[in-house]
């Protein structure tokens, strides 16, 4: 089996998120997409998250049934910190015959060598299929650099620029804007039964 692996926090699921997903499961010809809901990841300690009990039910409504998308707990079954590396070893151990695809936007591609135990994280995965976000391009010889062994494993998926991001949206809702459409139509009426995101965030 060839399993895709999509991490986030999913503080909303939006279209960008099923429209990556979606993307990489035909181009890159994969079984499943496990999305691996994080609790708490080690970078976003500046703000509070929505808990992530209703992240769950969030990313549940996000998928309307599809077969081929799946939430793993493998990140909401252990303790802090929930570094990737960790999450892709505990994931091959599960699934030691399976090739491991890690599922990612631009800047986490762009952010990867500050991530923890980073060069093992990429030993980790067998490929990465990245979709390209609207913002500074990215530096592959330098990321090569910094991490040997990157891009032998990076596949671009081709996808259209989608300037959506879950913050925007968190301030779309809180400041009353217009936001429906750029979420899967379960989560937008989770959203609006429970009132959530109406108050904006604290800033750092
Ligand atoms: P936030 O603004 O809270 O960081 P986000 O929209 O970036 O939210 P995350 O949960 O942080 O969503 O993202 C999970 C993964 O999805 C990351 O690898 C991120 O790069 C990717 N991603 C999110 N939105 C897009 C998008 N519009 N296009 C491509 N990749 C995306
Ligand atoms: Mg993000």
């Amino acid at each position: 089996m060839r399993l895709g692996i999509f991490g986030g926090t999913f503080d909303p699921p939006h279209i960008g998120h099923l429209i990556l997903a979606a993307e990489a499961l035909a181009q890159l010809e994969l079984d499943r997409v496990l999305w691996v809901l994080t609790p708490n990841p080690p970078h976003k300690t500046r703000r509070s998250l929505t808990p992530v009990a209703l992240r769950y039910e969030l990313l549940r409504a996000a998928f309307e049934a599809d077969p081929a998308f799946v939430i793993s707990w493998v990140d909401l079954d252990r303790p802090p910190p929930h570094y990737a590396v960790d999450t892709m070893r505990l994931l091959r151990q599960d699934h030691p015959r399976d090739r491991l695809v890690y599922l990612m936007g631009s800047d986490s591609l762009d952010d990867l060598p500050l991530w923890h135990m980073a060069q093992e994280f990429v030993l980790q995965c067998d490929e990465l299929g990245v979709m390209c976000r609207p913002g500074p391009d990215l530096d592959l010889a330098e990321l090569e650099a910094a991490l040997p062994g990157l891009l032998t494993r990076v596949r671009i998926l081709e996808a259209p620029l989608l300037e959506i991001s879950s913050t925007r949206l968190r301030e779309k809702i809180a400041s009353r804007g217009t936001y429906r459409y750029y979420l899967p139509r379960g989560v937008y009426k989770l959203i609006e039964e429970l009132h959530l995101y109406r108050t904006a965030e604290a800033q750092p």
